[in-house]
């Protein structure tokens, strides 16, 4: 039966989550507080370049062609395969790049780092197996549902549990593996993906190096903002209707029902809600104080990030679409971040440059950096103070390791912080995939994609489960709308 459904957020999840219910029949209205639609998974033009705002690393492009082929729309989603996954930098001017070709990514780590080709192929297994044996249970359905657990495929990844090693942390099972500290580093940095502490988060986690070793590494034709694009103009073409600059400020409840949002343009009636907002932000800020999961909400946040935006006038040959200049002591860089809760004085830097790719994303002979290192999350919510210090470490670093004087090169910047990036998408402390996964069970410490006590209420997205970046994002948005299917 048709249902009036509001969506709360125009993020990556919410957007798919549109497409999902429109085709599935439903009435649907998305609200959305800013005045362009994708949350995070946003862009912009600085004068003569072109920037994704917030993510860069794009895998498991399946999950966005499903989302098409469910629309049963025409429009096209084009994205290139990536024969380099990354170029890596340590302070001692060892470099190292990460191809999806098992073989030449062996050899180079065996080359530069002295490890048995072997060891990389066993992590690499190790990774896949992990993804086959939980990747479906612990992805793409809901943890909160008994039934989920009562099949074969769950006794059999329950029997296998022991090959993943869980009792182990990331860092503890690749220093196992390996002997080269500088390949721990590189393995580790997976844990970042989902804004964790390699130092603390379960062995599972290795389970990220899957997507980009095993099924490839890809970039989206025109920029990570084609993806937004493409979901929004399906969900259009499916007749979801939008209201922009739009904020909800109230989910309102009657007997443990919602039947109206009342947003900052009026009231809407719903016969469903479907959150894409930041959990934490719902139950503070939307809903009635009693329906408050303490436990859950005051898990430990993920990291958030300090970006910078640089119009470069220079093209550095050296560097390719991804690129890690690492810290020399990673230890002390993930203690600063989630135990002393401050940046790091030698930060392990991200550059992207999407006009490798992307040619027309800056003017010839530049190119477009994407600088990011990772924080903590903004517990405080006040204005962030570090951003000038924090810029004169990464300056000082990039001319370090990659031998240049950057500033003089600079011809435009921009910046994103952990205060701005909660100001804008109203993620708590600008945390960029919502709980960390500092621990075995912080999969189970995830809010659910239903209420549990309010009938018709919905929530995907990075902050609840599966988990955050796009693929999971994604992933809630099926399982939302598989659990709304269920019951309608
Ligand atoms: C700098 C950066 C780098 C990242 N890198 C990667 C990466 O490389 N790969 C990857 O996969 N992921 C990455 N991520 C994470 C990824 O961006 C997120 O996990 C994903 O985009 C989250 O999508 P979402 O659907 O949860 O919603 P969000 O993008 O958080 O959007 C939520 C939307 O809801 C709206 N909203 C919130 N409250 C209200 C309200 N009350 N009323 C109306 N609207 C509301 C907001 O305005 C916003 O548009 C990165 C994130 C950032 C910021």
């Amino acid at each position: 039966m048709q249902k009036n459904i509001v969506i709360i957020g125009s993020g990556v999840a919410g957007l798919a989550s549109a497409i999902r219910l429109g085709a599935a029949g439903h009435k649907v209205t998305v609200v959305e507080a800013n005045d362009y639609v994708g949350g995070k998974l946003t862009a912009k033009n600085i004068g003569r370049y072109r920037f994704d705002m917030g993510p860069s690393v794009f895998t498991m492009p399946h999950l966005i062609e499903e989302l098409t082929v469910i629309s049963k729309q025409e429009l096209k989603f084009e994205y290139l395969t990536l024969d380099k996954i990354c170029n890596y930098f340590y302070e001692d001017g060892t470099t190292l790049s990460a191809y999806p070709d098992k073989e030449k990514f062996a050899t180079e780590v065996h080359n530069k780092l002295g490890e048995t080709k072997e060891s990389v192929y066993e992590q690499l297994k190790y990774s896949a197996t992990a993804y086959e044996l939980i990747g479906e249970l612990f992805m793409e359905q809901s943890l909160h549902k008994l039934s989920n657990f009562l099949n074969l495929k769950t006794a059999k990844a329950l029997l296998n549990i022991r090959k993943l090693k869980l009792n182990k942390t990331m860092n503890e099972a690749n220093n196992a593996r390996f002997k080269n500290k500088k390949t721990v580093q590189l393995f580790n940095r997976f844990a970042t993906y989902n804004g964790s502490n390699p130092f603390k988060a379960p062995a599972l986690i290795n389970i990220i190096a899957h997507l980009e070793h095993n099924i490839g590494a890809f970039a989206p034709k025109g920029g990570m903002h084609d993806i937004t694009m493409h979901l929004y103009n399906l969900s259009v073409k499916l007749g979801v209707e939008y209201k922009m600059n739009t904020r909800v400020i109230k989910v309102i409840t009657e007997n443990d029902l919602v039947n109206n949002v009342l947003t900052s343009s009026g009231e809407i009636k719903a016969d469903i809600v479907v959150s894409g907002a930041d959990i934490k932000h719902v139950y503070t800020k939307l809903l009635d104080k009693k329906y408050y999961p303490t436990k859950i909400l005051e898990q430990e946040k993920s990291l958030s990030g300090l970006i910078f935006y640089w119009g470069v006038k220079k093209e550095f040959q050296e560097l390719s679409l991804h690129n890690i200049l690492f810290s020399e002591n990673s230890e002390a860089e993930f203690n600063s971040f989630f135990k002393d809760k401050t940046p790091y004085h030698d930060p392990t830097i991200y550059i992207n440059i999407t006009s490798k790719v992307t040619p027309t994303d800056a003017p010839e002979g530049c190119e477009n950096w994407f600088v990011m290192i990772n924080v903590p999350h903004n517990a405080s919510g006040e204005p962030i103070h570090y951003v000038k210090e924090m810029r004169k470490q990464i300056v000082a670093k990039i001319n370090r390791v990659l031998k240049t004087d950057i500033e003089q090169y600079i011809e435009i910047e921009d910046v994103l912080d952990p205060y701005l990036i909660e100001q804008r998408t109203s993620s708590s402390g600008g945390s960029l995939y919502g709980n960390s996964s500092n621990n075995k069970y912080a999969a189970f410490l995830r809010h659910a994609n239903s209420s549990s006590k309010i009938k018709n209420m919905y929530f995907c997205g990075g902050s609840v489960h599966p988990g955050g970046g796009i693929p999971l994002g994604l992933l809630s948005a099926k399982i939302v709308s598989e659990m709304i299917a269920e019951k309608s």
